[in-house]
């Protein structure tokens, strides 16, 4: 076995033993179609608010330039799909909100793999990353043979489904580099029927930010516009429905990390206890999750929202 085999072995072992579901590989360089694509979807305004995805166009479609002597990008995958659900009255948060923020949880287990890989193969240069800077995510873990990105536009693995998060490592080492894998989206089309703001493209594979229900109750800052009242679907943080009914999703297993089980008390609250939401029980149930992205404000405007009828 070559030392770049070797080295790419011993970080995919250390990477599954640290509880990362799938490992892989791909070359830190520039990203021609990805550029591309990205700037067709910037010239659309597909972006809303978020302004941040029109900042740092080139290191964004370049990871070579985000360390310096990059070679190889590693591309994991966590998964968090969980066991347990809301009561069926309740106003519905996306599921990877469940438990503590993934942002914490993640970059830990990240951490202790750049530890270790320096442990083990000496002076190596790095670092990671979890939903946290300039990276084309989906498109990175494709190159790394993670999976195909399907109409949702969501990176969908053909064992594991959907319904994990996407973190990666970009190192100086030269790593052996995996084959990218082919869309098995095929005819079909549900991810685009059931999205109820029409926020997929008719042909898929692009998604209008601006419309989605995700970027409605977690980015916007303004008041949600009154053309999507009576289509949220009940959704007050995010929204699951393009992987809900993703026919690959029927392969997702329930996560294992102690971390992302559900806040005390978040599971038992039902529609009556949502609306007399305050700001102490938010901060208690709400205290190290995601959802604080939103504030307790945040939270009240989308409730406030789901209950007008016209
Ligand atoms: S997350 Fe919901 S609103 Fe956004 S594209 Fe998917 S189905 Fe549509
Ligand atoms: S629902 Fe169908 S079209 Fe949409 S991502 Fe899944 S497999 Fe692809």
């Amino acid at each position: 076995m070559t030392k770049k085999e070797q080295d790419t072995r011993f970080i995919k072992e250390t990477a599954y033993a640290l509880g990362f579901q799938m490992v892989g590989v791909s070359k830190a360089e520039f990203m021609e179609d990805e550029a591309r694509k990205l700037e067709q979807w910037l010239n659309l305004n597909y972006h809303g608010e978020m302004g941040y995805m029109a900042n740092h166009f080139d290191k964004r479609v370049n990871p070579s330039l985000l360390v310096p002597g990059a070679k190889s990008v590693i591309s994991l995958i966590y998964n968090y799909f969980p066991e347990e659900k809301q009561h069926p009255d309740a106003p519905k948060l996306a599921k990877y909100a469940y438990g503590k923020d993934y942002h914490y949880v993640i970059k830990y287990k990240l951490k202790e793999l750049m530890k270790m890989i320096q442990g083990e193969l000496g002076e190596v240069s790095g670092r990671v990353f979890v939903d946290s800077a300039p990276l084309l995510e989906r498109d990175l873990a494709k190159r790394a043979g993670l999976g195909w990105i399907g109409k949702n536009t969501m990176l969908i693995n053909p064992k594991k489904g959907s319904f994990f998060f996407l973190a990666e490592v970009v190192v100086d080492l030269d790593l052996e580099v995996d084959a990218p894998m082919k869309d098995f989206c095929g005819t079909c089309t549900r991810c685009i029927d059931a999205c109820p703001t029409e926020a997929i493209a008719p042909e898929g594979y692009y998604m209008d930010g601006s419309k989605c229900i995700s970027y409605l109750t977690i980015e916007l800052k303004e008041n949600i516009p009154p053309s999507f009242k009576g289509k949220m679907e009940n959704w007050m943080f995010g929204c699951d429905i393009c992987q809900d009914v993703c026919p690959w999703n029927r392969f997702s297993s329930p996560h294992t990390e102690p971390e992302f089980k559900p806040a005390d008390g978040l599971l038992d609250m039902k529609h009556a206890d949502w609306e007399e939401l305050t700001e102490e029980v938010f901060q208690k149930v709400f205290k190290k999750s995601a959802v604080k992205r939103t504030k307790f404000s945040g939270i009240k405007r989308n409730l406030e929202f789901l209950k007008k009828k016209d």
